[in-house]
């Protein structure tokens, strides 16, 4: 099968793969650049998933982070519906499943995560997961269709699927085995304070609860049985986290452990790089190996490597940062605030309204939780560079 070679080759057309792109671009390389992705669009973006487009107020073309001319403008090959399968980084070749072989100078993996599964609900008409475009689309479906939502997992995407549920109209039960919602995000107190918000909201909040099996009439679901009885629902989504992508790199020789191992300038091997939610690299501030699943991880992260290929040699050394959207509220955190047991409040009233808070472990702030408070927790971002 043809072959063809490019400077920089880029496996995963998304976030993080787009962003290492075109920062080369900014950066003034002038070589050949190829984005390789599995799915069939150009990039787009995915937050707006289980807010706007399920909700029907965004239609899918506003996803789209660059169209496919402005691309090309830029001078960077974009290779949809084409999957990697095996990568060999002695010949610094990447082979596609249609043969394909792609040679390169740096290779940089963005393959991002895949929805983890629970065996028992595999095959059942009526049960998701959410991770892609023409995921969104089926669901978006299934729930104009359907009068009660079971949501199994309550962390940040399981919530945020409930909140849109419930301003679909929808009944919305959440199914978690967990005692609080986002508590490994978040930590408990602010854990507990988005439980008040969705039972606010009407969502059945079943914490403590596993979901055990699915019960169907005609290969259909019709309900989840748990721990704690059945819960009826026609329409099922699946929420218990998600996998790197990097069952097609077994064999390569590439560290693999929950990511792509990376040092600290996100190298995984000479001329081979990862960025994005596949990623997991050695975070000198923290003296430990991270990984985050975060869309402005993608972006910065892109950026050093970038700047790593032109040869900076730099550190990736962020403060973690994302947002979630639930029933009207931004919750934004920055650092890691479940690694800290005492919540100081510094602006606002947690039980009235928007706050900011710092997380403190051993009086050390280690994380800012801003509910509904932008400003707020901007202001107090800069405890945890001066800690
Ligand atoms: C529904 C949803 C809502 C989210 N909301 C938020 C939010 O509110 N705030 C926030 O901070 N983050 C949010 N995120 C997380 C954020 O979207 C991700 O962190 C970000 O998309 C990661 O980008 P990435 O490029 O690393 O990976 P991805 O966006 O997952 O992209 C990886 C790409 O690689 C492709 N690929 C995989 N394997 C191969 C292969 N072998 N060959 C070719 N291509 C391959 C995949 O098809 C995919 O297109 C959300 C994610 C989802 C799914």
């Amino acid at each position: 099968m043809m072959s063809a070679r490019s400077d920089v080759l880029i496996v995963g057309a998304s976030a993080a793969g787009l962003a290492t792109a075109e920062s080369l671009r900014r950066r003034g390389f002038t070589g050949t650049v190829r984005l390789v992705g599995e799915e069939p669009h150009p990039p787009y973006d995915r937050p707006p998933l289980s807010k706007q487009v399920l909700l029907g107020t965004w239609d899918a073309g506003r996803t789209v982070l660059r169209p496919p001319a402005d691309l090309a403008c830029q001078g960077i090959e974009v290779l949809p519906g084409r999957r990697a399968v095996a990568v060999d980084t002695g010949r610094r070749e990447v082979t596609l499943a249609d043969g394909t072989r792609l040679g390169y100078g740096d290779l940089v993996l963005a393959t991002g995560l895949t929805p983890r599964r629970l065996p028992a609900f595999e095959g059942v008409a009526g049960v998701h997961t959410l991770r892609t475009l023409d995921d969104v689309r089926r669901l978006r479906a299934a729930l104009a269709a359907a009068r009660r939502l079971a949501v199994i997992g309550a962390g940040v995407l399981g919530c945020e699927i409930a909140a849109t549920g419930r301003a679909l109209g929808l009944e919305v039960t959440v199914i978690d085995p967990a005692p609080v919602p986002m508590a490994d995000r978040l930590g408990a107190g602010t854990g507990l304070r988005l439980a008040a918000l969705h039972r606010e909201h009407g969502v059945r909040l079943l914490t403590g609860t596993k979901a055990e099996a699915p019960v169907t009439a005609g290969g259909r679901v019709t309900a989840v049985v748990t721990s704690q009885g059945p819960v009826p629902a026609d329409a099922v989504v699946i929420a218990v986290g998600s996998l790197p992508a990097t069952d097609w790199l077994r064999g390569s020789g590439l560290p693999l452990d929950d990511g792509i191992v990376c040092d600290a300038r996100c190298r995984a091997a000479d001329h081979v790089y990862a960025a994005g939610d596949v990623a997991r690299w050695w975070h000198p501030g923290q003296g430990r190996t991270v990984r985050l699943e975060n869309r402005s991880n993608a972006a910065e992260q892109a950026l050093a490597v970038a700047d790593n290929i032109l040869g900076a040699d730099r550190a990736y050394t962020p403060v973690p940062y994302f947002w979630t959207d639930q029933h009207g509220v931004r919750v934004q955190i920055f650092g890691d605030p479940a690694a800290g047991d005492h919540l100081r409040v510094t602006e606002g009233d947690p039980d009235s309204g928007p706050f900011t808070a710092v997380a403190e472990a051993g009086g050390r702030p280690v994380g800012v939780i801003g509910w509904n408070s932008p400003r707020g927790a901007r202001r107090a971002r800069h405890l945890l560079t001066d800690a």
